[in-house]
């Protein structure tokens, strides 16, 4: 999996059908982030981005492939989490606001159990997540500031091919 950064990537205009081409933009192409070789172009999944107010928006995510590894690597832009339904706007808002916040500001389509579910799912992944960050900086000498958001923090661990979950909490499949 690699997560692509704002500037990285253009997401198309959804089309009759409803939903959107996510590309790369030019000279942005991810390599490996194992073994760093040049992908090949492999396929496209339909990938959903669940918000808050209830808006579930439709995406074509392409795949690529690595012919060194043989690994296959999702190319997700960053406003997706991996393995989630909800984006990464959701799931910012359900981490790090009060339960009760949330479901006031979202009456009719916010539950507590996915909210629960979502602080849960952070909980167990942070120690790690920031360990990762914490080796990183150290190797590559990233800047604290640059890992203090959530998204960053997911994005390095993700393209270092670091990324991991708590096989209880998974969701989707990639
Ligand atoms: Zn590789």
């Amino acid at each position: 999996m690699c997560i692509l950064y704002a500037g990285e990537y253009t997401t198309i205009q959804p089309s009759e059908e409803g939903f959107s081409y996510v590309i790369t933009n030019a000279g942005c192409d991810p390599d490996c982030p194992c073994c760093r070789e040049r992908l090949t172009a492999h396929d496209w999944n339909r990938r959903y981005e669940r918000c808050l107010d209830g808006t579930v928006n439709e995406y074509r995510i392409e795949d690529r492939y690595c012919q060194k590894c043989h690994k296959m690597h999702r190319l997700l832009p960053d406003f997706l989490v991996p393995h989630k339904h909800y984006g990464a706007e959701a799931v910012e808002e359900m981490v790090f606001n009060d339960t009760e916040q949330v479901l006031e500001k979202y009456p009719d389509t916010a539950n507590e159990f996915t909210i629960n579910r979502f602080k849960a799912w952070w909980n167990a992944m942070k120690p790690y997540l920031l360990a990762v960050a914490a080796s990183l900086a150290e190797t590559f000498g990233y800047t604290s500031q640059r890992l203090i958001g959530f998204r960053e923090i997911i994005r390095v661990t993700a393209n270092s091919c670091r990324w991991t979950f708590p096989t209880h909490l998974v969701s989707t499949p990639g």
